[in-house]
């Protein structure tokens, strides 16, 4: 969630610091601010809403000439979205910028206060601040030492202190990387922030201190200095940029047929690369959001072809709840960001009762990718859209690889998915350029209050994704349902009119779900289906070629996917970056 820049070395810090914050805006954020430093001075500029906002103040500032810098978007957690909640949080001499959550934060402002230590925000990243500036005395390592032995929760700092020439960070559960460049130094909660300016980079980790100059970053934990490996990121500035769409997110969709046939290809040519995941009696799938509905789909393959019982937990209930775990137990992990905070306890959970994890994510420096057991990488790219679209095509899509080879392991798939695979990109390329289809529905739906989506199975698991994406760009209410359910109850809320997106390609269900259809047309619903087969007509038809069962839905979801962008479009939504919404989301 939200972003940390922070700048050293010979150049003015503003603008590095304002161009990094503005390329993560995508993730989600309601303020933002800078610090600037010299050796005598600090000068902190914050503004709420949009980084021009932030921009437009800073033009009318007199700027003290500094070489080191910090600067923040923040995402609310503790204390509204205003100016004086806004970071960077200067304490006496501490100035600091923080994402993640301080959990004993109050317990912390109480004792700070009984010591006339007097806040002026509401933020948990406040007390940091206070409580760094009170351990102070002439080190800043031993303050921060004695700080993060107090604090629980997630953290990732930039740290300044007045009179001293560095910059220092340090993280936990929240993620921050050292970009290395000559005779300079930058922090970033993510790599995409400064590859403008290095492609070197130092991951830190858990409790590590950096002490950061313009020509050196010595990095320590418990008092050692520790050797760190330089790393180089493959992400390039022209994978960031919008390359003449609108929207990342159209952009992030229109990527879909390219990344199908770069991720699966070398795959499928050799499927001993995947793991082996006949060994397990039973699968716990844990993610949250769109992961979590990629993994229902996985579900589905898994327990019809390869006959392993699964089962699809999100991973804010999982980490909490008592789960049965027995040695032929596999915990799968998917996130986009490999950063998703109840993920990533999840993941811990599993490890700590022994079992194995492995890990469907697209950030290979993450946090899950480095703790699980095993890694399959979806090699999507930098997906900069909040509303995940090709990181989630490409989770299904995984999903569906290892469930055919779980099934041809088991018992010998007959199909050759080697020959499915060469057409997909090309089929999903044909799905997409029906633009005009999802416009002319969009046209007939983005007026209403209510969309529901309807289908059974494998197809509910899809509808699931589809009213989420739909929802969460437009605003408009959605809920997707198993068709058989919403008799016993919801089918009250159909009304003449009512837009009702079912979605049929699973031969077994399928009479059962055009029952369904029927159930809502005859009381006014208007309806949209999509489909692998010939259905009656209805107020607009879908037609999709017909696959595998196993990458059937990879043909239903751009069309999902371009409904919801068409709505939302024609409402003026922001699309990239809807209201309230983080891109990864790092915190509880
Ligand atoms: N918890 C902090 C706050 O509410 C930081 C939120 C963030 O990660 O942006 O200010």
């Amino acid at each position: 969630m939200c972003g940390i820049v922070g700048y050293i070395g010979s150049k003015k810090p503003n603008n590095i610091l304002i161009e990094g914050l503005k390329t993560l805006e995508y993730r989600g954020y309601d303020s933002s601010g800078i610090a600037l430093q010299n050796k005598e001075k600090t000068q902190i500029i914050k503004s709420v809403g949009k980084i021009k906002n932030l921009e437009e103040k800073i033009k009318e500032e007199n700027l003290i000439n500094a070489n080191i810098g910090i600067a923040h978007t923040r995402w609310a957690t503790h204390g509204k979205p205003n100016e004086s909640n806004a970071h960077p949080h200067k304490v006496g001499k501490i100035t600091i910028v923080h994402n993640g959550i301080i959990e004993n934060a109050s317990v912390l402002r109480n004792i700070l206060e009984s010591q006339k230590i007097k806040l002026n925000s509401e933020t948990d990243t406040e007390v940091v601040a206070a409580l760094i500036n009170y351990y102070y005395q002439d080190n800043i390592i031993e303050a921060i030492n004695q700080t993060i032995n107090k604090i629980t929760g997630s953290y990732a700092l930039g740290i300044m202190v007045e009179g001293d020439e560095n910059l220092y960070a340090i993280r936990k559960d929240s993620p921050l990387v050292i970009g290395i460049g000559d005779k300079e130094h930058f922090i970033a909660s993510d790599i995409a922030a400064i590859i403008d300016h290095t492609n070197k980079y130092i991951l830190l980790e858990e409790n590590e201190i950096a002490t950061i100059s313009q020509d050196n970053c010595k990095i320590q934990k418990d008092g050692k200095e520790i050797k760190k490996q330089i790393l180089e990121t493959d992400i390039s500035a022209e994978s960031r940029d919008k390359c003449g769409y609108e929207y990342y997110m159209m952009k992030e969709i229109m990527e879909q047929p390219v990344l199908l046939e770069n991720t699966l290809k070398p795959l499928i040519k050799d499927l001993t690369q995947l793991p082996d995941l006949t060994k397990y009696e039973e699968i716990h799938i844990v993610a949250c959001g769109s992961a979590i509905y990629a993994g229902m789909i996985g579900k589905t393959l898994l327990e019809d072809y390869a006959n392993i019982k699964v089962t699809c937990e999100v991973a804010s209930e999982y980490r909490y709840k008592k789960v049965f775990y027995s040695e032929k137990t596999l915990v799968i992990l998917i996130s986009q960001s490999g950063e998703t905070a109840d993920t990533i306890a999840a993941m811990r959970k599993a490890k700590y009762n022994g079992v194995d994890t492995l890990a469907i994510v697209n950030v290979k420096s993450s946090t899950i990718a480095r703790e699980s057991k095993k890694q399959i990488y979806i090699e999507a790219g930098p997906e900069i859209a909040v509303a995940t679209t090709k990181a989630y095509l490409l989770q299904v899509a995984i999903l569906a690889l290892l469930s055919y080879k779980a099934t041809k392991d088991k018992n010998g798939a007959s199909i050759d998915l080697a020959k499915e695979i060469e057409m997909l990109p090309r089929l999903v390329k044909e799905i997409i350029d029906r633009r005009e289809s999802y416009l002319e529905i969009a046209k007939s739906i983005y007026n209403n209050n209510d969309i529901f989506f309807i289908g059974r199975k494998i197809d509910y698991a899809i509808s699931l994704e589809g009213s989420l994406k739909l929802k969460e760009i437009s605003y408009i209410h959605s809920e997707a349902y198993q068709a058989g359910e919403l008799k016993h109850g919801t089918i009250s809320l159909i009304e003449k009119g009512t837009p009702v997106i079912a979605i049929v390609t699973d031969k077994i269900v399928r009479e059962k779900t055009i029952s369904n259809i029927e159930e809502v047309k005859s009381r006014g619903a208007k309806i949209i289906a999509i489909t692998n087969s010939n259905l009656p007509s209805y107020d607009f038809n879908i037609s999709v070629p017909k696959i595998s069962d196993f990458f059937q839905p990879i043909l239903i979801i751009p069309c999902l996917q371009l409904i919801a962008y068409e709505v939302a479009k024609l409402r003026g939504c922001d699309i990239d970056k809807p209201k309230n919404l983080a891109k990864s989301v790092t915190v509880e």
